[in-house]
């Protein structure tokens, strides 16, 4: 398949149909006197994080929602961070509670995951919500980057019936869930999960209609482990170095996208492409969690 702009598929424009979808439903909820609330707790000075936590409060402000971000020192204690979950899962002006990722050593991440109130887990990571998503409960919250990815397939066209689906990475965050997800009814692929000890890695990856890397390994999917005409969609985001960038780097996922692109009917690029999708769902799980706790 000769690669063109019709390959693409852009995480912008589907992310900003998520968004717009979003304030629709923002407006909805304010009708009836209430504001959907995203509160963010953040801890430590890891610049990532931060980047990440101002788009998230940026973007609820541009919503129309309160994104309120509490920032806390690296030396807050695990009572202490538990204490402001436990406070925000008994505010009912706060509908969806997100902590940022990674804590301190110090802190046990599970237990503070635990605490957060199920039908405020918009990250959809507390035990509940994945049990919710892999036995199909629709009220649950799948977590925000797999579900950019499903949203990006089923929105482009792609029939997910029967296809075969291969997932590269076993992850919490993204291929387990991604997993789970391609495989619920209504979305009906096959699903394969590949992982570190995976064996002869391309002979899967070369089956896939759909391959779907989450690996943290910059450009490791080549255009040889790719089938012809499959629909390639890239979770990584890895820094490489790059003397032509004032920062010294640049952004790439985990497929070398210059050359999948000339097999791949469709692509995602980085940037640009799943990356977008991730803020938006958390938007569109935080509308619901409002929505489920005022009905
Ligand atoms: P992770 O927790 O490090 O998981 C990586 C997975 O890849 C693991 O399951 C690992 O297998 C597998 N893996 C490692 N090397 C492999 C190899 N050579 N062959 C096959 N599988 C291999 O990472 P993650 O959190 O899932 O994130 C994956 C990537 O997505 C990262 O680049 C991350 O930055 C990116 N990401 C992007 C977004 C977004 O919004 N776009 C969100 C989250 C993550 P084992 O389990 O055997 O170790």
């Amino acid at each position: 398949m000769l690669a063109d702009q019709d390959s693409l598929i852009d995480g912008t424009k589907l992310a900003a149909q998520v968004t717009a979808d979003v304030a629709t439903k923002v407006a909805e909820l304010k009708a009836r006197g209430v504001t959907p609330g995203l509160t963010v707790v953040l801890v430590g000075d890891d610049p990532a994080s931060a980047v990440y936590v101002g788009s998230k409060e940026r973007t609820c402000i541009e919503l129309g929602m309160n994104g309120e971000t509490i920032r806390k020192p690296a030396t807050i204690s695990q009572d202490e961070l538990l204490a402001i979950v436990d406070r925000l899962n008994a505010d009912p002006a706060v509908h969806g509670i997100l902590v940022q990722m990674p804590l301190p050593k110090h802190i046990d991440s599970d237990a503070v995951v635990r605490r957060i109130r199920p039908d405020k887990d918009v990250d959809g990571f507390h035990p509940v919500n994945v049990g919710k998503l892999s036995i199909g409960e629709k009220d649950g919250f799948a977590p925000c980057t797999p579900a950019g990815v499903l949203y990006m397939l089923q929105t482009s066209g792609v029939k997910t019936a029967g296809a075969n689906c291969v997932v590269i990475g076993r992850s919490n965050i993204v291929g387990k869930p991604m997993a789970s997800l391609m495989l619920q009814p209504g979305v009906d692929a096959t699903v394969t999960v590949c992982h570190s000890r995976t064996r002869d890695l391309a002979e899967h990856t070369r089956r896939a209609d759909i391959l779907i890397a989450a690996v943290g390994k910059a450009q490791m999917v080549t255009a040889d482990m790719v089938k012809a005409g499959a629909v390639v969609i890239d979770v990584g985001m890895n820094r490489i170095p790059d003397a032509t960038k004032k920062s010294g780097t640049r952004l790439v996922g985990d497929v070398a996208f210059d050359e999948v692109r000339e097999v791949a009917s469709l692509i995602t690029p980085v940037p640009g492409g799943v990356g977008k999708m991730t803020i938006a769902m958390l938007m569109s799980n935080t509308v619901r969690a409002a929505a489920q706790q005022t009905r």
